[in-house]
């Protein structure tokens, strides 16, 4: 029998190309067959030195000599092996690994990794982009925008996440942070969202993201107040602690649902997708160890008739971006695929990136996951130690908030 190839090292990677949503973390398995390598991504980017720290000291000593070829029994192994599990930061870790193994069998097999998985079913994956605005006119104006560069599927939020507000009721002494009040969300999203369908017609799919903000009762009158906007879907419009709430919301209206890019285990999908409770499964593919991982949902998915959106934001690394690409080209019950729009320095680091052409992401056929990176180029971004804002929310008393 032929000696297997083996994993002869592996080298976690450290980048920042932008503000601190672009601290990514890409891994690179070595091989022992010359030339022959994988990436990954396992970008967490809020907690990326504890990612760093899990795959430099506990992972990859464990896969250092373990035969390449061996995808799933090394995915299953890496779950269980710190006895402690289901967490985000080894859930990255073990993604490093899983996704260059995909990589690297697809390059042993002359194939891109969407044939590995069992060929297309399409020919490129339906993009959404974000539009965003002060007011609703800006945001119509940037939806318009978007239309022009060909895209169909249009995310409108207005004011960030939480809808910043000018006015807000907060007792002396408040601490700093970013302040939100969801009462106010609510009436001006609705207002924004009427504004932005009634101009421009029902032809442009629409989408939104409540990012978990409201309280449940708020949400369920929110999705139904939404019906007659025929919104593509509504996103996270509960937080995973709340899913029985689902129930609700189905009851009352016809809002499609996508949740769950805060997920850590396929089996939290369980109660949503075994009682048909949303439309679209947002799953932020890393998080949850990777393609394995994604695929196993996905097929779950797909046998009760509901529909792949992966989570890709800017805080996706490209080769994120990429293995969501390969899975949305696969996947019979895809969806919808999120896109952030990357400049040209992140295309310079990572030839072969995905290239959205009229509102669809394309592949370049080449094998395995079909992208590089230019580590001299990334060490010259290193990533900064900055403490995020963003997720320093507050309700309108100073209490902290879901971000
Ligand atoms: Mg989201």
């Amino acid at each position: 029998m032929a000696k297997p190839v083996v994993i002869e090292d592996v080298k976690t990677f450290l980048v920042q190309t932008a503000g601190p949503g672009t601290r990514f973390i890409i891994v690179k398995v070595i091989t022992s067959e010359p030339g022959l390598y994988g990436l990954g991504c396992a970008t967490f980017t809020q907690r990326f030195r504890a990612v760093y720290a899990a795959i430099e000291h506990h992972v990859k000593p464990f896969v250092i000599g373990k035969d390449v070829s061996r995808i799933e029994e090394l995915f299953q192994m890496n779950l269980v092996n710190g006895y402690w599990r289901n967490g985000p930061v080894l859930n990255n870790a073990i993604s490093g690994i899983d996704e260059a193994l995909w990589d690297i069998k697809g390059k042993m097999a002359n194939m891109p990794v969407y044939d590995l998985l069992g060929g297309k079913t399409r020919e490129a994956a339906a993009v959404y982009a974000h539009a965003d605005g002060r007011d609703p006119q800006e945001v119509l104006d940037n939806v318009r925008k978007f239309q022009e560069q060909g895209y169909h599927y249009i995310r409108v939020q207005m004011g960030g996440y939480g809808g910043k507000q000018d006015t807000m009721h907060r007792p002396e002494g408040a601490l700093p942070g970013a302040y939100f009040d969801p009462r106010a969300y609510t009436r001006n999203m609705l207002r924004m969202i009427e504004y932005v369908r009634s101009h421009v017609g029902d032809e442009v799919e629409l989408l939104h993201d409540v990012h978990e903000r409201l309280s449940p009762i708020d949400t369920v009158k929110f999705a139904k107040d939404l019906e007659p906007y025929n919104l593509f879907f509504l996103e996270d419009s509960l937080a995973p602690e709340d899913i029985e709430w689902f129930r609700h919301i189905r009851k009352v209206c016809a809002t499609p649902l996508a949740m769950g890019e805060l997920f850590n285990n396929p089996r939290e999908w369980r109660l949503l997708i075994e009682e048909r409770l949303i439309d679209f499964i947002r799953m932020h593919v890393s998080q949850m160890g990777g393609i394995t991982a994604a695929r196993n949902a996905a097929i779950h998915a797909q046998i009760y008739g509901i529909r792949t959106a992966w989570h890709g934001p800017g805080d996706t690394s490209p080769v994120g971006h990429a293995a969501n690409l390969h899975l949305d080209l696969w996947a019979p019950n895809f969806g919808i695929q999120e896109w952030c729009r990357f400049d040209n320095l992140v295309y310079d680091m990572f030839p072969g990136l995905p290239v959205v052409r009229n509102g669809y992401m394309y592949p370049n056929d080449r094998p395995g996951l079909g992208i590089d990176f230019d580590e001299n180029l990334a060490s010259k971004y290193p990533p900064k130690d900055e403490v995020d804002w963003w997720t320093q929310t507050r309700l309108p008393d100073g209490s902290p908030a879901r971000p």
